[in-house]
């Protein structure tokens, strides 16, 4: 190993238990990133909502779990809502267990989108740095990742620039992307199967597009995901009379891998400035090319007419015929693509740079 081994305590996400799906990508990225990090022989402290579950176990890896209630995800709260803390939430709780063991380790990543996280980032001795999820969804969360960003600019790093760029930063933004285990996703070349969608089933995601899609050209659409917005998911299931969707619930990547991989295309289409698009990146890792909507993350994700087809946003139009077009796209560039920028082990190599270029910084009066 070239670099220093690192001890680092990473805190999950406070919206739901890993492995459950509430917390969305988030989930992956921090299971992927554990990994990742462990290539490299750093030493990880992860607390979790209790209830996570791991698919490896390491000698590197102590895992501290914590009981509480769930956050309220700030995607869907109006963008001058306050802070909420429920009664007996796990966020505090996960952050009181996390400074408790601080002083045992060089730095603590944060992956909750959440205020009190990075307002402590103020108070405390030890760096904590934040991986920041989202684009600009509420505006307490807004002034305070540009504060952070003020103070403590190698703190803060972003997936892509366009979700940085809902954010008005000190510096120019660190970019880690996103990572995914390659063997994890087997790719497979049939390019004959049906047409695919996978996210959480809530209106940010834009399912009803991809359904219009599908009922265009006379196909079924293969839906996996979790279900968040029950209302919202029956209103796009009964958009025509005949059956489009086939719902294949929210599993888990390995079997999820094998079902998607199976797909001819996966069609991606946010209503939001998506952060990075995890689905996109699996797809890509199975040989399944991606037609997607060119808002947030899919425009860096996406090399139009390499690895996919990109769409001005809410074209229906346009998505139907880049469908039709997706013959063009060789499957095999998009595992190459995968496996050039978004494996577990650049990711996590990405990550290191960034925590090193933050720890050798000293003052925020530097900047
Ligand atoms: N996912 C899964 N099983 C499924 C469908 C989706 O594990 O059946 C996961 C997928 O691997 C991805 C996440 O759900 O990590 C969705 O993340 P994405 O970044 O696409 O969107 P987000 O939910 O974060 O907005």
């Amino acid at each position: 190993m070239v670099n220093k081994q690192l001890k680092l305590i990473l805190v999950s996400t406070p919206i739901g238990c890993l492995g459950s799906g509430k917390g969305g990508g988030v989930e992956l990225t921090i299971i992927s990133l554990i990994k990742g990090l462990i290539l490299l022989g750093h030493k990880i402290i992860l607390i979790a909502p209790k209830g996570s579950k791991l698919p490896f176990e390491s000698e590197l890896l102590e895992i501290k779990l914590i009981d509480g209630i769930d956050q309220p995800s700030w995607q869907h709260q109006n963008k001058t809502d306050p802070v909420i803390i429920p009664s007996n939430s796990v966020l505090p709780k996960l952050w009181e267990a996390a400074l408790d063991l601080a002083n045992q380790a060089d730095a603590v990543i944060n992956f909750a989108y959440d205020w009190l996280p990075l307002w402590l980032t103020k108070t405390q001795g030890i760096k904590i740095f934040h991986l920041i999820s989202m684009g600009a969804e509420s505006l307490i969360m807004k002034e305070i990742i540009s504060e952070i960003s003020h103070l403590f600019p190698f703190q803060l790093a972003f997936h892509t620039k366009i979700q940085s760029k809902d954010y008005d930063l000190k510096t120019d933004p660190i970019i880690v992307g996103n990572g995914f285990d390659k063997k994890n996703y087997l790719y497979n070349k049939n390019e004959n199967g049906p047409l695919g969608w996978a996210g959480r089933i809530a209106p940010e995601k834009g399912l009803e597009d991809a359904v219009r899609v599908a009922n265009d050209l006379g196909e079924k659409l293969l839906v996996w995901g979790l279900i968040e917005d029950k209302e919202y998911a029956s209103k796009t299931e009964n958009i025509f009379k005949k059956e489009i969707i086939e719902w294949k619930g929210f599993i888990p990547t390995n079997k999820f891998q094998e079902q998607l991989g199976r797909c001819r295309a996966l069609i991606n289409t946010p209503k939001w400035n998506e952060a990075y698009g995890n689905v996109i990146v699996e797809a890509m890792a199975c040989g399944v090319p991606v037609i997607a909507y060119d808002l947030g993350g899919p425009g860096e994700l996406i090399e139009d007419g390499f690895n996919g087809f990109l769409v001005k946003p809410n074209d229906i139009e346009g998505m139907i015929k880049a469908t039709k077009l997706v013959s063009k796209i060789k499957r095999k560039n998009c595992r190459d693509w995968f496996e050039k920028k978004a494996t577990n082990k650049v990711f996590a190599e990405r990550v290191e740079n960034w925590l090193n270029k933050g720890l050798n910084k000293n003052l925020s009066a530097e900047f």
